[in-house]
């Protein structure tokens, strides 16, 4: 092991990636040194991890928040992540707000663990133009891009063809009529994953397996045509790379995003840590694949060709999904709008090819602002 401690900022300390980086911190507390913490509203978990951790710098939504009596600095998001005492960024934080701190930490050099999927979604151009420009690493935290990276160590040049694997969420088989049914309760329960709300919708819908696609294409400079999807119940193949040669290399693990997370942050290394689930092959009796059905979930075909698109496209993708999703689970639309909502916003929104980062959240308030027209007033669609 190398005893060069890590100077970590995490940001999103609170959701659910947070919380389970801080978990593998716990485990392997030589390996690291918490230097930043940033939350959104969760202020009194927020409280008990800067008690714990006693970071230097600190971001909290509320600003008034009282985190207790331990001494810290409030900075922006930005000025953590392009700190100097700052090596690497875990950057947890959910929608759009990952967009600016991604930035910020590339530009400034920083190895960037994402787990935040609309920055490179959204601005897949800009963040791995600068990262190149500023020899700034990024580490994919998304338990899909850690397998396919992980694939690829050592071999980038003779790769064919990436296999993105997904679950098919908690309605895999479902009937559109019967998708017209569910409540967010039920798609709440994911089989296979612990997850935050937002990404456990999505992977109902297959939205998120669209947005990986995207993330695919910028993290590995794949075209989308190489880029396959594969069902997967068990989720224990976490997506798999072909070679030139026809070879296909697969990761395999428990699924449990400590791991991709501890990855991230020991790369080029592996660390042993005795708190991460090993598979158990005597309860695995077989790993099953099925081909995904574009038909009844529609969001993974319309994030495939959002991405294709490029532009300002996925930007509206991104924005028009998050207030579907949040619509969704406030039970103001059926799960089926979410797709029909995404859809609409993508069909009206003029796009701007190579988009610099101002048109990108120009583009992401006008999709936001779409997507509440669209329910609002007399629409009969979208009456709850
Ligand atoms: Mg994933």
């Amino acid at each position: 092991m190398r005893n060069t401690i890590k100077r970590l900022a995490v940001l999103g300390s609170t959701g659910s990636i947070g919380q389970q980086t801080l978990e593998v911190v716990r485990a392997l507390p030589h390996q690291f040194h918490i230097v930043g913490l940033a939350a959104g509203r969760n202020i009194d978990l927020l409280a008990k991890q800067v008690a714990e951790f006693k970071p230097r710098f600190v971001y909290c939504h509320e600003k008034k928040a009282h985190l207790g009596n331990i001494e810290y600095e409030l900075l922006p998001l930005e000025d953590i992540a392009r700190h100097p005492d700052v090596d690497t960024v875990v950057i947890a934080t959910s929608g759009k707000s990952g967009l600016s701190p991604t930035l910020a930490a590339v530009k400034a050099g920083k190895n960037v663990a994402l787990a935040n999927k609309e920055s490179l979604v959204t601005a897949g151009e800009i963040i791995t133009s600068e990262a190149k420009l500023n020899a700034a690493r990024i580490l994919p935290i998304d338990s899909e891009h850690s397998a396919i990276w992980q694939c690829l160590h050592g071999e980038r040049q003779k790769t064919a063809k990436i296999i993105l694997t997904a679950s098919g969420g908690p309605f895999r088989h479902y009937s559109t009529a019967q998708l017209n049914e569910v409540t967010a309760k039920q798609a709440l329960k994911h089989p296979s994953w612990q997850m935050g709300k937002k990404v456990t919708i999505d992977s109902a819908t297959l939205m998120n397996k669209g947005l990986e696609v995207i993330e695919a294409h910028w993290l590995f400079d794949m075209p989308y045509e190489n880029i396959r999807v594969l069902i997967h119940p068990q989720s224990i193949i976490h997506s798999m790379v072909e070679f030139i040669d026809g070879s296909i290399k697969a990761q395999l693990s428990y699924p449990d995003m400590r791991l991709p997370i501890q990855y991230a942050l020991s790369y080029p290394e592996r660390w042993p840590n005795p708190q991460l689930p090993r598979l158990d092959w005597s309860t695995i009796n077989s790993l099953t694949f099925e081909q995904p059905d574009l038909d009844t979930f529609p969001c993974l075909g319309l994030a495939i060709e959002a991405g294709r698109k490029g532009g300002t496209y996925p930007a509206v993708l991104c924005a028009a999904d998050e207030v579907a999703v949040e619509l969704f689970l406030s039970q103001r639309i059926k799960f089926v709008d979410i797709a029909n909502l995404v859809q609409q916003a993508l069909e009206q929104h003029q796009a701007i090819a190579h988009p610099a980062l101002e048109e990108i959240v120009a583009a992401d308030a006008w999709a936001r602002q779409k997507v509440l027209q669209f329910i609002s007033g007399d629409n009969p669609c979208f009456s709850p």
